[in-house]
């Protein structure tokens, strides 16, 4: 229990074992910790690039499921084309014009409309641009427009293409908005026209069939697909304007002379999209994931006989048939998708810390134990506890060490015996502690007069022996008369009143007949005894 207390005491008041244990402590902590938190840190990178690289996919995924809805889209629609421009009705028409065959004309293709709401208007035009038969057909059904307000198409960029196309071709406009008397139809009308010239019976082109389709419910089926997506998704055509997923104002921007489009805004996107079919780029401002949409799929169209699918790129409005799917991950949204978020990270690293400090803590609290219990084991070796010089078997050590020496280069080396003078009496009057600390004052005073090179050590109770390697018996005995004069000098000041000691002191030096230091110590010691018979409180040599 008492010992207890004892190690904890002195745990908390060494100063140089405080220092050696936080020494300890930081030489694990700190590699430790710079190991842990580096293997977090990669952790933490490695798992952001994989949720990147999921969110990618993901992403990229979803787009391509939108692609995919519109590559069968078509197929329908120019069959129906095919079958009116082709049919016995129309070629009635075309070899006798009369109010009769124009009636059949129009009802077949009301019939149509009836039967394909999403058909807005099929037309028939003449050689010249002028419509001739013209249903519309908007929510209230099929609508025969009279003769009289027919209208002219001749500069519409699909009659321009269409009338140039032979039997069998389809001609297939971009997605734009539907126009009306040369403005654009509100509320808007997304329109794509399929068309093909139709022949009379002379094999004589007589005009164009055109019909315009509005792919309302594709365009909210790809709206809805894109509102499943983590970013935010936009759909283009191939000039770059954005057809879906933007400000209104900011939409169907060709079809009124606008300039602003993304291939403008974000023309380090642009560049990979024209480049590649899908793919993504990383910009300051986040991730762009794209993916082409080609609706007129070749392959989606292949039962559908004689099709070809021209296009002139004289026209300069006229796009590549595909658009663009888009979805941007914002920066901010990206880290938030993608990172472990900071609360967590900050938690793990304190956690961290804490586990590797307490690990550190034991660590070196063993460590420095360890360590100071063997200085302590040395230090008992060779220290005497009391006085803290050097004991009796460190001073056999040395003095032999030193005697050998001295003997094979013929040096001086003398040796001072010291002892307190009734001693006992002082022990008897103020106690054996009191002694004690006398014992410690005496041991400083003689520690005063020692150079580096001399060894004091207590040789046992209150007696102590001082080599002096290099000093002849004269130099030691005048050294021997200044301690004995200033053990006089400084009485121990014990509390209570001063207390006066003196020592005596026997000195001698090494003589060639000699074959160790303890003939040296002898001789000291008989001066010694000779200096306490003479009266005490002396030097005496011999
Ligand atoms: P003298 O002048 O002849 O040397 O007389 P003295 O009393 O000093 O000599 P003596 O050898 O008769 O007594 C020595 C005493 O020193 C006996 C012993 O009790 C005391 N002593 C020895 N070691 C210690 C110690 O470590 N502490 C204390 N307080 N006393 C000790
Ligand atoms: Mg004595
Ligand atoms: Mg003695």
């Amino acid at each position: 229990m008492d010992q207890e207390s004892d190690s904890k005491s002195e745990w908390s008041n060494d100063f140089s074992m405080k220092r050696a244990l936080l020494v300890s402590f930081l030489q694990v902590f700190i590699p430790i910790s710079v190991l842990f938190c580096g293997i977090f840190y990669i952790f933490s990178n490695q798992t952001q690039k994989y949720e990147l690289q999921t969110i990618k996919i993901r992403e990229e995924s979803a787009l391509k499921s939108a692609s995919a809805l519109t590559s069968t889209l078509f197929k329908q629609k120019l069959s129906d084309l095919l079958v009116l421009a082709e049919g016995e009705i129309m070629r009635q028409y075309l070899h006798n014009d009369n109010i009769q065959t124009w009636t059949q004309v129009t009802r077949e293709f009301s019939l149509l409309a009836r039967r394909k709401p999403k058909y807005v208007q099929i037309r028939l035009m003449d050689t010249d641009g002028k419509e001739i038969v013209r249903v519309n057909n908007k929510n209230d059904g099929p609508n025969i427009v009279p003769k009289s307000q027919l209208q002219d198409k001749s500069d519409r960029y699909y009659f321009k293409e269409a009338i140039t196309f032979s039997q069998g071709d389809i001609y297939i406009s971009p997605l734009d908005l539907n126009m009306e008397q040369g403005v654009v139809e509100e509320p808007i009308v997304p329109t794509i026209r399929f068309a093909t010239p139709v022949y009379d019976g002379y094999g004589t082109k007589r005009g164009i069939l055109i019909i315009n389709y509005t792919p309302a419910e594709l365009l909210d089926k790809i709206e809805d697909t894109f509102n499943t997506l983590a970013g935010d998704t936009i759909m283009l055509n191939s000039n770059g304007y954005w057809l879906m997923g933007v400000d209104d104002k900011k939409l169907w921007g060709f079809m009124y002379g606008s300039e602003e489009t993304f291939s403008s805004e974000q023309p380090e996107v642009w560049k990979a999209i024209e480049k590649n079919i899908n793919g993504s780029v990383t910009t300051d401002t986040g991730l762009y994931i794209f993916q082409r949409a080609y609706p007129l799929n070749r392959a989606g169209l292949g039962s559908v006989e004689n099709i070809q699918l021209r296009s002139d790129a004289d026209q300069p409005h006229r796009q590549d048939l595909y658009w663009i799917y888009v979805s941007h991950i914002s920066k901010e949204l990206l880290d938030d998708l993608s990172s472990i978020p900071i609360y967590i990270s900050t938690i793990i690293y304190l956690l961290q810390f804490i586990a590797i400090g307490l690990i550190s803590g034991v660590f070196a609290k063993k460590a420095v134990k360890k360590k100071f219990a063997s200085i302590k084991l040395q230090q008992h070796a060779t220290t005497d506890e009391l006085t803290g010089l050097s004991n009796r078997r460190e001073l056999h050590k040395t003095a032999e060490m030193e005697f050998k020496r001295a003997y094979r280069f013929n040096r001086d080396y003398s040796i001072l015996m010291i002892d307190l003078d009734n001693f006992k009496e002082i022990n008897d009057s103020y106690g054996h502690s009191m002694g004690d600390e006398v014992l410690k004052h005496n041991a400083n005073i003689c520690l005063n007069s020692t150079r580096t090179e001399d060894l004091l050590a207590r040789y046992g109770g209150e007696e102590f022996v001082m080599l002096l390697p290099e000093t002849n018996i004269e130099g030691a005995r005048q050294l021997a008369e200044r301690i004995c004069q200033d053990v006089r000098e400084q009485p121990f000041d014990s509390g209570r009143g001063p207390i006066a000691i003196t020592v005596s002191i026997g000195v001698s030096e090494i003589d060639p007949d000699d074959i160790s230091y303890s003939n040296i110590l002898e001789r000291a010691d008989g001066a010694l005894y000779q200096a306490k018979r003479e009266g005490r409180n002396r030097v005496a040599t011999m």
